[in-house]
């Protein structure tokens, strides 16, 4: 994959909604304020995110590359800018620095089956991706969706995934690490998963985002199963500043996150998924 020349623009945006979407977890949607433009996006890129007085912080973009002039992100507060940023009310207003980054490669994906796999708040960056091919569906065969949270109070999108998994050639599947006494559903990590799926290597794409560990053992166990590791992608995270290369702070390996990624294929990133403390 080539790098995304960065065309991103900052703008003022005011804050429409926000909802709740788990005990710690909340979506948010902006409006440009103030007569200015808020920039398109691709599935994968983010934002940095401004909340004044307090911090600027990368977010992915959650929400429908088609939905017009608004941007939306789901966010998990865990410590000072996005406990910030969680709490804004609709009308304060926030500066947006959008769109960054290499997006998901749906190019590749064209013709074949799409694979999503993702961990707690990975589905975010990756529900961009299921609104892409559900308004392109005659471009992809099946749409396949493993998700896995730590109970069923954590699952993201529940009554979205309800109706997606309702959809034809599109396969939902969830579970978590802990059921409690009312979940009659799946119980044990993400890979677990696999065994319900019937996987068309050469025919599939498959998009993961989540946990390093979780992405490790789902991208070793997928090229076990014979899908090429050249169509495998992942979404990298690691702490920036600047977002456009110039800083360091999210280098990994020989890349920066912030412009040669955050999604990589796992030819790249496999030899510095298997270190630890990179
Ligand atoms: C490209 C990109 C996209 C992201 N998209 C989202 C998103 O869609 N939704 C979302 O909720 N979060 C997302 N994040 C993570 C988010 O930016 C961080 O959680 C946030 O910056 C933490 O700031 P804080 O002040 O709230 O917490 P801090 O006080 O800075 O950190 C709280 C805890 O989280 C850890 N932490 C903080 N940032 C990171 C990081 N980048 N990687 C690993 N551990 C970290 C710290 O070590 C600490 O343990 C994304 C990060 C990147 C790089």
């Amino acid at each position: 994959m080539s790098p995304t020349a960065a065309k991103w623009r900052s703008a003022l945006a005011r804050v429409t909604t926000v909802d709740k979407e788990t005990h710690d977890t909340f979506t948010l949607s902006l409006e440009p304020a103030d007569g200015q433009t808020l920039e398109t996006f691709a599935p994968g890129q983010f934002s940095m995110l401004y909340v004044f007085g307090v911090s600027e912080l990368p977010i992915s973009i959650s929400g429908d590359p088609q939905e017009d002039g608004r941007l939306t992100y789901t966010v998990r507060s865990v410590g000072r800018a996005t406990q910030a940023l969680v709490s804004r009310q609709p009308g304060q207003t926030l500066r947006v620095r959008s769109p960054f980054g290499r997006p998901w490669p749906l190019e590749a994906a064209r013709g074949k089956d799409v694979l999503i796999v993702a961990g707690g708040i990975g589905l975010a960056p990756l529900r961009s991706v299921i609104y892409h091919v559900l308004r392109h569906r005659e471009d992809y065969v099946r749409l396949m969706v493993l998700y896995g949270a730590r109970s069923p109070t954590d699952l993201l999108y529940r009554k979205q995934l309800a109706q997606w998994a309702r959809l034809p050639d599109t396969q939902i599947l969830t579970t978590v690490d802990y059921g409690g006494t009312s979940w009659r559903g799946q119980v044990g990590v993400v890979t677990t998963l696999f065994r319900h799926l019937r996987l068309h290597s050469a025919q599939t794409v498959a998009f993961i985002c989540g946990p390093e560990i979780m992405m490790r053992y789902v991208t070793r166990q997928l090229a076990a199963r014979g899908l090429p590791e050249s169509q495998i992608y992942l979404s990298m995270e690691r702490n920036m500043k600047c977002a456009v290369g110039f800083c360091g702070r999210c280098q990994l390996g020989p890349y920066f996150v912030c412009k040669d990624g955050p999604i990589f294929s796992y030819e790249e990133m496999r030899p510095w998924l298997d270190r630890h403390e990179l």
